[in-house]
């Protein structure tokens, strides 16, 4: 069956019962059917059935969507919501910004706004989170006994510029818990971006790279709840986890100690951890490997900060209203760490922050367990 077909399949799973519009945050603030999940399922069937034209209009109400899957959670349904406006998109074609940044001069344009005071909001985008040295070179990272696994790591095609101190301290844990760590070259991006944004082709290319580079691997990690799952839904058999859920499974009962920290920590949940993946829980649990550390969610699990692939640079006004509630929060807890396990939530939150003068670290857990790891 083709990508129309099912599409059509999920929607006829629809009752419109309306059950899953109070979650959408799109649709609390337009207010508007067309922004629901109801009303863009009956788009996307007009679309694909060709009793709607694809006009501006129709296009305005799917590119709205955050795809953060909250409808997906709660449809008592269970229509699969992704399906239908990825398949929508598609058939509408790519819009706004080029959705991949797996390109040389993109990568060079986003290193080089980290190194020089550019203005305006994309540059504050590549400044937002501190350097934490240099991307991981592609190779083996062997643990000091016999591993117990070969895993593959994703390094992406943000993250590898954007959060270099995450990946090192990934290949750490990782080895520290008896696994090789095996970079490729030829992996890069998830294709998430483009799949999301009508470019499927673009997206097929991307995954089919990732399949060869990871093939034969006991199973491949990425630290972007974002890319792992896309990899979860693209490559299945490839056994892709996000690292939050393989810390989550294997930390507690190791012999690694995990020292306690006298900071409030504020944790954010990235909707695609909490609703994509349904592993919302993995990161509490992981966190209470820190002893005695003083932690509380950031949001409600699963709410969108609003950063949604490419909306926090193509939707900027829409990307700051749905923030501004977890910035308010944080202005008012005032705690001295921000835990986020997504690339794109993390400049997001971190160049909210930044704007309103709060100073804050925002960190990837994984580089918050690195650090405070009690080494033998
Ligand atoms: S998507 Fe699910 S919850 Fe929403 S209206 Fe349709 S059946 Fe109801
Ligand atoms: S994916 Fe999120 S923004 Fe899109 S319709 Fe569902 S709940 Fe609303």
């Amino acid at each position: 069956m083709n990508d129309r077909n099912n599409a059509l399949q999920a929607a006829d799973h629809c009752v419109k019962c309306g059950l899953c519009l109070p979650h959408c945050p799109t649709y609390r603030l337009y207010a508007d059917e067309a922004d629901s999940p109801r009303g863009r399922i009956a788009l996307a069937e007009g679309l694909l059935r060709g009793l709607l034209s694809p006009d501006a209009n129709l296009r305005e109400h799917l590119d709205r969507c955050l795809l953060c899957r909250a409808c997906e959670v709660h449809c008592p349904s269970g229509v699969r919501f992704s399906r239908i406006i990825d398949a929508a998109r598609n058939e509408l074609g790519p819009s706004e910004a080029p959705p991949s940044l797996d390109h040389p001069l993109a990568r060079l344009g986003l290193a080089l706004a980290r190194h020089l005071p550019l203005p305006g909001q994309r540059a504050r985008l590549a400044r937002a989170l501190p350097g934490g040295g240099s991307t991981p070179a592609p190779g083996h990272y062997p643990p000091s006994s016999t591993p117990h696994s070969r895993l593959g790591l994703l390094t992406g095609c943000v993250t590898r510029i954007q959060q270099t101190g995450a990946l090192q301290a990934a290949i750490h844990l990782l080895n520290a818990l008896g696994h090789e760590v095996v970079i490729s070259a030829a992996a890069a991006c998830c294709g998430a971006l483009a799949a999301h944004h009508g470019d499927r082709a673009t997206a097929a290319r991307q995954t089919d790279t990732l399949r060869q580079a990871f093939d034969g691997l006991d199973g491949v990690i990425a630290i972007a709840s974002g890319c792992a799952l896309q990899l979860h839904e693209a490559l299945p058999k490839l056994g892709a986890e996000d690292l939050i859920t393989r810390l989550a499974r294997e930390l507690p009962d190791s012999d690694l100690r995990i020292a306690s920290l006298n900071a409030r920590i504020a944790l954010h949940t990235p909707c695609t951890l909490a609703n994509g993946l349904r592993r919302g829980d993995d990161l509490p649990r992981l966190m209470r490997c820190l002893p005695e550390t003083d932690w509380q969610p950031l949001g409600r699990p699963g709410d969108c900060c609003g950063a949604a692939g490419m909306h926090l640079l193509t939707r900027l006004a829409q990307a700051e209203r749905l923030r501004q509630p977890l910035l308010d929060q944080l202005l008012r807890e005032r705690p001295a760490l921000l835990l986020t396990s997504n690339i794109g939530c993390a400049l997001h939150l971190a160049e909210g922050a930044q704007a309103h003068g709060l100073e804050i670290e925002v960190l990837h857990p994984v580089e918050l367990l690195a650090r405070q790891l009690e080494e033998d």
